[in-house]
C-alpha cells in the first residue's frame, strides 16, 4: 500500500475509529451500486486532501474543510456524525484501494513503462498488511468505468473473503432437496449459481428415489465444492464410513466442461446415483465398492432418465485432458 493511502487510512481511523466503529454501519453500502457512488463520490476529494508529506493533524483538518467530500460522505452515511462519515470514507476508500492494488495481476510502473506482473512474494507481503486492514472494502472488478483487469483471486484467505468480498464468494447456498452448498473453493458467484441450478435439474431427475437418499444423508447434507482436494472429479459421501457429506466435487473441472452445464449436470446426476446405491445399501457400493459400482451408477442415471450421450463426452474430455495417466491434481489448469 502506498503512503499516502496508509496516511487516508489512518486518518480516516482518527475520525472514525475501529474501536467505536468497526464496520459500515447497518443497512448502509449495502450493495454495490451504493458503494460505487461513494467511492466515485469522494475519491478525487480524498486524494486532494491526502498529501504524502503532510502529517495527520494536517490532512485531518483539509478533510474536513473539503465542503465536496464533507458532502458526499454524509450522503453515503446518513444520519452519521460529519467527522465520523469522512472517517469512513477515508478508511472506505483506502480498504477499497488496498484490495484493488492486491488483486491485480499486473501493477503499473510509472508513466511510460509497461505494466509488470505482481509477484507472489509481492502479493503476500500486501495480504499481510491488508490482515490488519480497515474492514471497508470494495471490490474493484465492478468499476466498469476503469479499465478492466486480470485478476488474482487465489490465496485470498476464507477470513478476507467473508470480510471484503462477501458479494464475490458466497460461502454457504442452499440447494435442492434440503441440501447445502459449501463453497470451500472460492468460487465465484457466477459457477456456483450454476451449481445450484445444475444440482436442481439432476435432483428433479432422481424422482421416487429422492426420499431415500434424504433419509440416509439427514445429518450430512452438504455438497462440498473444492480445489483439487481430491482424486477424481467428484465423489459421493460415505455416512456408512463416516463421511459427512452428500457429495464433493471438484471446482478445478467441473466448471470447465467443454458443454458447460450439461457436463455439470450429469456429473452431479452421477454422483447422486451413487449416493442412491450408498442409501439403498446396494451389495456393489455397500459395504464397499466392489467393481461393478460404476456400471451399475451408470443404469441408476439410465434409469432417471439423464443424457448418457453427454455423460459419455464428459468422461471422455476429462480422459483427454490428464497427464501422466494422473487425476490428481488434474494438472492442465
Ligand atoms: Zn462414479
Amino acid at each position: 500500500m502506498d503512503h499516502s493511502m496508509r496516511l487516508c487510512r489512518e486518518v480516516g481511523c482518527h475520525l472514525a475509529t475501529p474501536r467505536v466503529f468497526l464496520t459500515v454501519p447497518d443497512g448502509l453500502l449495502v450493495d454495490e451500486a451504493s458503494r460505487a457512488t461513494l467511492i466515485r463520490g469522494t475519491e478525487d476529494h480524498i486524494q486532494n486532501a491526502v498529501n504524502a508529506s503532510m502529517q495527520v493533524p494536517i490532512i485531518m483538518e483539509k478533510a474536513r474543510a473539503n465542503a465536496d467530500l464533507v458532502t458526499a460522505a454524509n450522503s453515503s452515511f446518513p444520519g452519521v456524525e460529519a467527522d465520523v462519515a469522512i472517517g469512513m470514507a477515508m478508511r472506505f476508500y483506502a480498504g477499497f484501494l488496498e484490495m484493488a492494488k492486491i488483486m491485480r495481476k499486473e501493477k503499473s510502473q510509472g508513466k511510460g513503462l509497461p505494466d509488470i506482473e505482481i509477484s507472489p512474494e509481492e502479493r503476500g507481503a500486501d495480504r499481510a498488511g491488508f490482515a490488519h486492514g480497515v474492514r471497508f472494502a470494495w471490490f474493484v472488478s465492478v468499476r466498469e468505468d476503469k479499465k478492466r483487469q486480470e485478476l488474482v483471486l487465489d490465496g485470498i484467505s476464507a477470513e478476507h473473503q467473508e470480510l471484503y468480498l462477501p458479494e464475490r464468494f458466497r460461502r454457504l447456498s442452499r440447494l435442492a432437496g434440503g441440501f447445502e452448498l459449501d463453497n470451500k473453493a472460492s468460487v465465484m458467484l457466477e459457477n456456483v449459481n450454476r451449481f445450484i441450478k445444475c444440482f436442481a435439474g439432476a435432483w428433479q431427475r432422481c424422482g421416487n428415489d429422492q426420499g431415500r437418499i434424504q433419509a440416509r444423508y439427514r445429518g450430512c447434507p452438504s455438497v462440498w465444492l473444492e480445489w483439487c482436494a481430491i482424486p477424481g472429479i467428484a465423489c459421493a459421501g460415505r455416512p456408512d464410513h463416516g463421511e459427512k457429506f452428500l457429495m464433493r466435487a471438484n471446482s478445478g473441472v467441473i466448471f470447465d466442461f467443454p458443454r458447460g452445464d450439461a457436463g455439470l449436470l450429469v456429473t452431479i446426476g452421477h454422483e447422486l446415483a451413487h449416493a442412491f446405491l450408498i442409501a439403498s445399501g446396494d451389495p456393489t457400493h455397500v459395504p464397499a465398492l466392489d467393481g461393478t459400482h460404476e456400471a451399475v451408477a451408470e443404469a441408476v442415471m439410465r434409469r432417471w432418465g439423464l443424457d448418457m450421450d453427454e455423460y459419455a463426452r464428459t468422461i471422455e474430455w476429462v480422459k483427454s485432458h490428464v497427464k501422466n495417466g494422473c487425476f490428481d491434481p488434474l494438472p492442465w489448469k
